[in-house]
């Protein structure tokens, strides 16, 4: 036996006849075929089907019918539409079908917008369902933090929880340098130092962009200066920058520095509380009033926060605190969270003007 034949012999084995299939009649669709080389019958269906088409009009029944034997056929294929809610009050779905009305079930889809607290003498908060109050599995941990107080015993602000009685203490600017710089004091982790930091870092990075700002924009007029020959004669201009740009700039660094001169600076007649009322925003009929609270104290520390009216009644923001300073005319708020803002201001007895805040350049004194 020749290889031809044992590679024939080989393809028969494992099912691999050969041959023509034939069909018994034009309206027949078994084809069956005698295997040249083994003469193995064998024999297959093969339907010669069209698109499937709807029957009735609302119906999701589907016919087809082979174009040779007449065989039909027939199955449901319903066109499902998105999933919906089943009742306002669940968060189970359904989904219909556009053409038949039929509904099926489809998953369950919370809405996880809402927590809850625990328990009454905990902090921790659970996350809820908007719709059906069913729990989440995310947690986190909100204090409700009282007002800060001046504590001797820690010689600084420390404000208590209300619900879980934790306490946070918080050194005062310029004493809380000397012990991050030399070794970390006892019971505080790495991750409490880095987050006492934070500010003070992100002070230092607003304060190099800027740098690169002004840097950037010297190398600009220089770089023009050489595309430009008829100027080249012309001594070296001062960067374009404003001197709004510059006393900002100043100021970050005083602030961030974190002691230095200017930070002491204050105006005593700053000192109070002072209210802003931006515009109401207004829309379909509903309206929304807002002012903004102020309270410098004559220690230097003051507390921001904002007061709103609107449909859904009266709302109170949780009050930032930080440090301020009013360096040659400008208010310096550092927040403690690391944010800062510097703006020109003009001080008089009962208001206070901010050349560039938009809609929160007037303030009023309210005590
Ligand atoms: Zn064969
Ligand atoms: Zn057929
Ligand atoms: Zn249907
Ligand atoms: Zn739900
Ligand atoms: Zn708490």
């Amino acid at each position: 036996m020749g290889l031809k034949d044992l590679i024939n012999k080989g393809k028969c084995l494992i099912g691999l006849h050969q041959g023509e299939w034939r069909v018994a009649s034009p309206t027949s669709c078994t084809f069956t075929r005698v295997c040249e080389r083994c003469g193995v019958e064998q024999s297959k269906v093969e339907h010669h089907w069209p698109e499937w088409g709807f029957g009735a009009d609302a119906s999701c029944q589907q016919v087809r019918t082979c174009y040779r034997c007449g065989l039909q056929e027939e199955r449901i294929y319903h066109t499902w539409a998105e999933a919906v809610y089943k009742t306002k009050a669940t968060c189970e779905q359904e989904q219909v079908c556009g053409r038949c009305r039929e509904a099926r079930p489809a998953p369950v889809r919370h809405v996880m917008d809402r927590w809850r607290y625990v328990g009454a003498d905990s902090c921790t908060q659970v996350q809820q369902c908007s719709r059906c109050q069913t729990d989440g599995v995310k947690n986190r941990v909100e204090h409700s933090w009282g007002d800060w107080q001046h504590s001797n015993a820690h010689n600084g602000p420390l404000r208590v929880c209300l619900r879980c009685g934790e306490m946070q203490v918080q050194a005062q600017p310029g004493a809380a340098q000397a012990p991050l710089t030399t070794a970390p004091p006892a019971g505080k982790s790495r991750k409490e130092m880095f987050e006492a930091l934070k500010p003070k870092m992100q002070m230092l990075a607003e304060q190099q962009a800027a740098m690169e700002r002004v840097l950037g924009a010297v190398n600009d007029r220089l770089v023009k200066h050489e595309e430009a020959p008829d100027e080249a004669e012309d001594p070296p201009a001062p960067p374009i920058v404003t001197d709004d740009e510059v006393a900002d700039l100043i100021a970050r660094a005083e602030a961030a520095e974190g002691s230095g001169r200017s930070l002491r600076e204050r105006d005593a007649r700053l000192e109070g509380h002072w209210r802003c009322t931006p515009p109401a925003l207004s829309s379909g009929g509903y309206s929304l009033s807002t002012d903004i609270n102020l309270v410098l104290d004559a220690e230097g520390r003051f507390a921001r926060w904002s007061h709103s009216i609107g449909p859904a009644g009266e709302t109170r923001s949780d009050p930032e605190y930080g440090s301020w300073s009013s360096p040659d005319g400008r208010l310096v708020l550092s927040y403690d969270d690391g944010k800062g803002s510097v703006r020109t201001c003009e001080v008089h007895p009962r208001e206070l003007l901010f050349s560039q805040g938009g809609d929160q350049a007037y303030w009023q004194r309210v005590g």
